[in-house]
């Protein structure tokens, strides 16, 4: 893996702009999944704005369309193809370009579908493309050539790709790319490929950047944060402590750790920094140590509720947040009453539960024993019904105190009012 610089896609990004010169052209982006993906459609809107295109807020007033895919769920194929369905009659009428990024098109099936379904696509490009976008557009502008750029092999990665940041006040940073984790249910290891590191001075320059340009909130962003490697033994714990040291900034928060390398280091390098927020991301999965076993978790229930137990000790104030699938193959409902008791135990501050959905290329995909949908659904129903009957008491330490919070900006739902959030959120 190399670390290399954007100089050769910046000379695209020109070679686009004059293209594109003084034709007020508009372009649309859709983003699904998770905040990684959130983080490289920022990154896709920093170029595309830079050769010359104004984003709109509906795909059929553009003139460059981008779909930024996920295939962690199931339903995520079926809004992109609910989408490009929408869109033929638009594409042949209008010449707008259609491109399709992101981990659902690092996937054979989805492309082969594509290519027979869908052909009025133009640019097909994967996870380890994303920094060629300028080179692809340039081809298909130049040479009106359909491009697929998508590569199995890890890409490297690069410094210096423009950035347009959705907010003002809060900036989300990959640190790390890529899993090695291999969880049963989980596409992203043969999507993203292996784990790669930043170098941490990398890192510390943008966020320094950042807090100059007055944003106050960082989020550090990777699919197992606390494997971070900055080289020469620099771990997640001297990036936190180092991240901290940076003024201006005045929260971080880190998205996701893997309980399994939940080290004592990270523990203290949050509890000795007041910046971090004490709400703490830490994926349960099942509370069910024959499941776990079987996702390839590598943690039993037992870990789980003792690191919760060891960081609660450490840093009083702390509290959690967790991702929970119902409905795992094999799961039982003795299995599912182990995941309830988990939640009755830590009453987490925040959980974002999923019913299990199957991926193909994934060692649960071929597991015996899928659980029928109806119990899915009836599980997925009274954990939800669980999570909510905690909040009311979850919610009365913070009456009578007074909170700072972040000011985030209008509400989606209300413009006369603002959204906020406090640390605990
Ligand atoms: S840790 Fe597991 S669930 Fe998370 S990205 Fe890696 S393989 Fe997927």
């Amino acid at each position: 893996m190399e670390i290399l610089n954007f100089d050769k896609e910046n000379d695209y990004i020109k070679k686009v702009s004059e293209i594109n010169k003084n034709r007020n052209l508009k372009y649309y982006i859709l983003t699904m999944g998770c905040m990684l993906n959130e983080n490289d459609s920022e990154k896709l809107c920093g170029m595309i704005e830079k050769m010359g295109y104004t984003k709109v807020s509906e795909a059929q007033k553009a003139d460059l369309i981008v779909f930024n895919t996920c295939c962690v769920r199931e339903n995520a194929e079926d809004k992109l193809f609910g989408n490009l369905g929408e869109l033929k009659t638009y594409k042949r009428e209008t010449g707008a370009i259609i491109a399709l990024g992101g981990c659902m098109m690092q996937e054979k099936h989805i492309q082969e579908k594509l290519k027979v379904s869908y052909p009025y696509f133009d640019i097909i490009f994967g996870t380890h493309t994303l920094n060629k976008f300028p080179e692809d557009l340039f081809t298909i502008l130049s040479k009106k050539e359909k491009v697929t750029d998508v590569i199995d092999i890890d890409g490297d990665i690069y410094e210096g790709i423009p950035i347009k940041r959705e907010s003002s006040v809060k900036a989300s940073v990959t640190i790390m790319y890529g899993c090695n984790n291999f969880c049963s249910y989980c596409i992203v290891p043969y999507v993203r490929g292996r784990e790669r590191s930043r170098k941490h001075e990398d890192i510390l320059k943008e966020i320094t950047k950042l807090a100059k340009d007055g944003y106050k909130e960082i989020t550090l962003l990777g699919q197992n944060v606390n494997s971070y490697d900055g080289g020469s033994g620099y771990k997640f714990s001297n990036l936190l402590n180092d991240v901290s040291k940076i003024e201006g900034i005045e929260r971080i928060r880190f998205i996701s750790p893997h309980p399994k390398d939940f080290t004592g280091d990270v523990i203290d390098a949050i509890k000795q920094n007041p910046k971090i927020c004490k709400i703490l991301h830490l994926p349960l999965q099942s509370g069910s140590s024959n499941i776990l076993n079987k996702m390839n978790r590598k943690y039993t229930k037992n870990d789980y509720l003792t690191l919760a137990k060891k960081i609660k000790e450490k840093i009083p104030e702390v509290v959690f947040s967790t991702d929970i699938i119902v409905g795992f193959p094999g799961e039982t409902e003795e299995d599912f009453n182990e995941t309830l008791d988990v939640v009755n135990q830590i009453k987490f501050e925040q959980v974002f539960m999923f019913i299990y959905s199957r991926r193909v290329g994934t060692p649960a995909d071929k597991m015996e024993n899928q659980v029928p949908e109806e119990i899915k659904h009836e599980r997925f129903n009274r954990l939800k019904a669980l999570v909510e009957s905690q909040v009311p008491e979850n919610n009365k330490k913070y009456l009578g105190t007074t909170q700072k919070v972040l000011v985030e900006g209008e509400s989606k739902n209300n413009k006369e009012m603002l959204t906020r959030k406090n640390r605990n959120k």
